[in-house]
C-alpha cells in the first residue's frame, strides 16, 4: 500500500528539501495549519503528517488538537518539526499525540531514517489490522454459514445472568426454533426436555467448575410450538476475556430424523410386532438393570405358557390363532399395574414381572386370577397352560438372566406336564432344581463320554436273556444301557435316556451302545453261539436322524456282524410321528437281515389297520399287560388276545416283565413265542451274561 505523507511547514525550502528527501513516497505539502487542515479533509488515507509546531493562521499544536478532536484522523502519525531550542515544545507536541519530533534544523538524514521507521512501523500496522479483518471476515462467514447450530456465550459469574453475552447463529435458530431473545429470557434448562435435563446440567456444572473441558450429548430441546427437536450437541469451555470468565460455545446437529429411525427400530427390538408388548430382548434388559437397583424388594417372574396353540394353527389356520393370541395379550393386560408389567417372550409365552408384593399368598391370588381370566377367555377354544411362578431371590440376582428365564420355563412347561387341568400354578422350588441340576449333570456327564474324555464316568450295557418259550432256550438277549457316574452312581436309564433324547445327545451315545452290542455279538459268535439275536433299543431321535441307516450299514461292515444276529427294537409311540417314514427305514433294515420289533407294544396308539401295515418282525408286548396276569381274572384275555392278534398279522410275540411262574404258563398256553424277565434272570453284565448262556447250553 503506498504511503502518503503530509508536508505542513510555512518554510518552503524546508518543504522543498523534506519533499526532495522522501521522493519514494507520495508527498503533499502544506504552508500552514489551515491549509494543512484542509488537505487532510480532502484527501483520505494520510499515513503521516510532518507537522510544523511554529506556523502562521493555525500553529502545529492547534492543528494536533483538531486532530485529536476527530476519530477520522485517529491512525494519522504525527512527526512535529521543533527548533533546538524547543523542548518544551516536543514535549508538549507528545503530549498532543505526535509520534516523533525532529530538530530544525533539519538534518536529512537522521529525518530519513525515521521516517523510513516509521513508514515501517505503518505497514505492520497495517498488515496486522488486514490479517485481523480477513479473520474477523472468515469467523463470521462461518458463524453464519455453517449447518450447524453454534451459541457462543461470555458471562462474568453463574449468578447473575445480566452480565452476560450471548450469539448464535441463523442454524441454531433454524434447528430449535429458538431465538436469541428467547434464549436470553428463559435460558436453555428451560428448553430443554426434562428427561434430558439431569445430563446436561451435571456435565454443564462441571465445566463451569473447570472439571472437565468439553461434553457432548443427544438431547431434546423443546421448540416455541412444544414440538422436540433432537440434537446432537457438542459443549466446550472458552478463554475468559476481560470480565467474562464463564464462556462455553454450544454447538448442535440436527439428528430429529435418525432419532426417530434409532427409535422406531428401538420399539421394534423391544416389542412383539403383533400384541405391541415388550418381548423377551426388553425383559432380560430390564432384569439385568434390575439385578442392579432392587436388591432388597420381593420379585417374582410369573410365566404363561399356553399349550396346544400349534396345533390350533394348523387347524384353523394361522388368522385364527393369531387372534388368539392378540385377545389373550388384551385380557392380561388388564391384570398389569405398577407393579406388574407384562412382556410376551414368546409368540404363545406371557411373563408378569411382579414387584413388591406381600407375601406368597398374594402371588397365588394373582396367579389364579390369571387362570380364572384365561379359562374364561378360552372356554370354547380348549386351549390350556402352566403358570410358572418363579420367586427371585437375592441369591438369584447374581444368576445369568438366562438361567433365571429357563428356570421360570421349566415351572411353566412343568406345570402344564404334571396335571391334566386348564390352567395350572407350579412355582419354581429346590425340588425342581434339584431335577434340573440332575439334568445338567447328566448331560455334562454324557458329553465327556461322546467325546472321550477322561472322567470316571462310564456307559456300559448289561444283557437281559429272552427265552424261546416253545423251547425254553435262551434264544436272545436284549441290550441295556446303564450309566455309571462317580457323583450319584448307577443313573436309570429310564432317566438318562430322555435327557440324552432331549439333548440330541443319543446320537453320539446310540452309535456307542450299537459298537458295544456288536461287539458283544461277535463275541458270543467266537464262542460259538451262532443264533443269539441281540436287541438293540433305538430311540426314534436316532432313527430320524439323516444317516442313521447309512451309519449303522457302514459299522456293520466295519465290524462285519452278523445281520440276522441284530434285532432293532423300537417304541410304538414312534409310529405317531411319521409313520410312512419310519416304515420305510425299518423295511430297509429288515429286507437286509435284521430283526424289527416294536417295544413297549400295547401303550402307544397304533391302529389295528396300522399294526398290520407295520413292517415289523415281532411285537414286545408291554410289562403292562404281564402284570395284569397277576390279576385273579380282570385282563387276562386282552393279552391273549394281543398274542393271537400279533400271530395273525403276521407277528411273532415277546412278553417282557415276566417275574412269576404263573405268567409264564399263561403266556406259554396262549402261545406267547419268547419272553424276557426277572423270572429267568435280571439284565446281566456281559461276562454273568456269558456265563448264563453257558450253564443253559450244558
Ligand atoms: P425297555 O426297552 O422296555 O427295556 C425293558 C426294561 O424293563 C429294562 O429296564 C429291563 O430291565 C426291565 N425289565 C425287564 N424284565 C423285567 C422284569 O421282570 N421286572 C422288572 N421290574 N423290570 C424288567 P431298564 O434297563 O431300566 O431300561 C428301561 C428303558 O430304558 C428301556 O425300556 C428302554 O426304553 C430304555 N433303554 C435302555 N437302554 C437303552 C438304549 O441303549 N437305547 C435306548 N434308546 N433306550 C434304552
Ligand atoms: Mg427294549
Ligand atoms: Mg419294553
Amino acid at each position: 500500500m503506498p504511503i502518503k505523507i503530509l508536508i505542513a511547514d510555512d518554510s518552503a525550502s524546508d518543504r522543498m528539501i523534506i519533499k526532495s528527501m522522501l521522493s519514494e513516497y507520495t508527498i503533499l505539502t502544506a504552508c500552514d495549519g489551515m491549509e494543512a487542515m484542509q488537505v487532510l479533509e480532502r484527501d483520505e488515507g494520510i499515513n503521516i503528517l510532518i507537522l510544523d509546531i511554529n506556523m502562521p493562521n493555525m500553529n502545529g499544536f492547534q492543528v494536533l488538537e483538531s486532530l485529536n478532536n476527530d476519530e477520522g484522523f485517529r491512525k494519522i502519525r504525527t512527526i512535529v518539526l521543533t527548533n533546538q531550542d524547543e523542548l518544551d515544545n516536543e514535549i508538549r507536541g507528545l503530549e498532543l499525540g505526535a509520534v516523533d519530533y525532529i530538530r530544525k534544523p533539519i538534518h536529512m538524514a537522521s529525518l530519513k531514517a525515521r521516517i523510513d521507521v516509521h513508514v515501517a512501523l505503518l505497514r505492520a500496522e497495517q498488515a496486522l489490522e488486514q490479517q485481523l479483518d480477513e479473520q474477523t471476515l472468515t469467523f463470521d462467514m462461518v458463524f453464519e454459514q455453517a449447518p450447524i447450530g453454534i451459541a457462543i456465550t461470555y458471562r462474568s459469574d453463574s449468578e447473575n445472568s445480566t452480565n452476560t453475552i450471548i450469539r448464535i447463529n441463523k442454524a441454531y435458530e433454524q434447528i430449535t426454533g429458538i431465538t436469541k431473545e428467547d434464549l436470553i429470557e428463559s435460558g436453555w434448562v428451560k428448553l430443554t426436555h426434562l428427561d434430558d435435563l439431569e445430563e446436561d446440567m451435571n456435565n454443564f456444572t462441571k465445566l463451569q467448575a473447570g472439571e472437565i473441558n468439553s461434553y457432548s450429548m443427544e438431547k431434546r430441546y423443546i421448540k416455541p410450538d412444544g414440538s422436540l427437536v433432537w440434537v446432537h450437541m457438542v459443549v466446550a469451555a472458552l478463554a475468559p476475556i476481560r470480565k467474562y470468565k464463564l464462556n462455553h460455545i454450544c454447538l448442535i446437529q440436527d439428528i430429529t430424523e435418525r432419532k426417530q429411525i434409532e427409535i422406531e427400530r428401538k420399539y421394534l427390538s423391544e416389542h412383539d410386532r403383533w400384541t405391541g408388548l415388550y418381548n423377551r430382548e426388553y425383559l432380560e434388559d430390564f432384569l439385568a438393570k434390575d439385578a442392579k437397583h432392587k436388591l432388597w424388594s420381593k420379585r417374582a417372574l410369573i410365566s404363561i405358557n399356553l399349550s396346544s396353540i400349534q396345533s390350533l394353527t394348523a387347524n384353523y389356520g394361522f388368522i385364527y390363532t393369531q387372534g388368539l393370541i392378540k385377545r389373550t395379550s388384551q385380557v392380561l393386560m388388564q391384570l398389569c399395574s405398577n407393579n406388574r408389567l407384562l412382556f410376551q417372550t414368546h409368540e404363545s409365552r406371557f411373563v408378569f414381572y411382579f414387584s413388591d408384593y406381600r407375601d406368597k399368598k398374594e402371588l397365588i391370588e394373582f396367579c389364579d386370577a390369571i387362570a380364572d381370566t384365561l379359562e374364561s377367555l378360552f372356554a370354547t377354544d380348549r386351549i390350556g397352560g402352566g403358570i410358572g411362578v418363579l420367586e427371585i431371590d437375592q441369591d438369584q440376582n447374581k444368576l445369568e438372566i438366562d438361567i433365571l428365564l429357563r428356570r421360570l420355563l421349566i415351572a411353566s412347561e412343568r406345570s402344564i406336564s404334571m396335571f391334566g387341568k386348564y390352567f395350572e400354578i407350579c412355582f419354581y422350588d429346590e425340588i425342581l432344581e434339584d431335577i434340573v441340576s440332575r439334568e445338567r449333570f447328566i448331560i455334562e456327564a454324557l458329553t465327556a463320554i461322546t467325546t472321550d474324555t477322561n472322567t470316571n464316568d462310564e456307559l456300559f450295557l448289561q444283557y437281559h436273556p429272552i427265552m424261546n418259550l416253545e423251547t425254553g432256550t435262551i434264544c436272545g438277549f436284549e441290550a441295556l444301557a446303564r450309566l455309571n457316574t462317580n457323583k450319584h452312581g448307577l443313573i436309570s436309564p429310564v432317566e438318562f435316556i430322555p435327557v440324552a433324547e432331549k439333548s440330541k445327545l443319543i446320537i453320539p451315545i446310540g452309535e456307542k451302545v450299537i459298537v458295544k452290542a456288536f461287539n458283544f455279538i461277535n463275541k458270543l459268535m467266537e464262542l460259538g453261539y451262532n443264533d443269539i439275536v441281540v436287541s438293540i433299543n433305538i430311540s426314534p431321535i436316532q432313527l430320524l436322524s439323516p444317516n442313521f441307516t447309512d451309519r449303522l450299514f457302514e459299522l456293520i461292515d466295519q465290524m462285519q456282524v452278523n445281520l440276522r444276529n441284530i434285532s432293532i427294537e423300537i417304541t410304538e409311540s414312534v409310529f405317531a410321528s411319521d409313520y410312512e417314514y419310519i416304515n420305510n427305514i425299518i423295511e430297509v433294515l429288515r429286507d437286509a437281515g435284521m430283526h424289527i420289533s416294536i417295544d413297549d407294544f400295547g401303550t402307544g396308539y397304533s391302529s389295528l389297520s396300522r399294526v398290520k401295515e407295520l413292517k415289523v418282525d415281532s411285537l414286545k408286548i408291554d410289562k403292562s399287560f404281564i402284570d395284569n396276569l397277576l390279576d385273579p381274572d380282570q385282563n387276562k384275555a386282552i393279552t391273549g388276545d394281543i398274542i393271537s392278534m400279533a400271530h395273525k398279522l403276521g407277528h411273532s410275540t415277546i412278553a417282557e416283565g415276566v417275574e412269576y411262574e404263573e405268567q409264564k404258563e399263561y403266556l406259554k398256553k396262549h402261545g406267547c413265542d419268547k419272553i424276557q424277565g426277572y423270572l429267568m434272570s435280571k439284565p446281566l453284565d456281559e461276562k454273568d451274561a456269558i456265563e448264563f448262556l453257558q450253564k443253559c447250553y450244558k
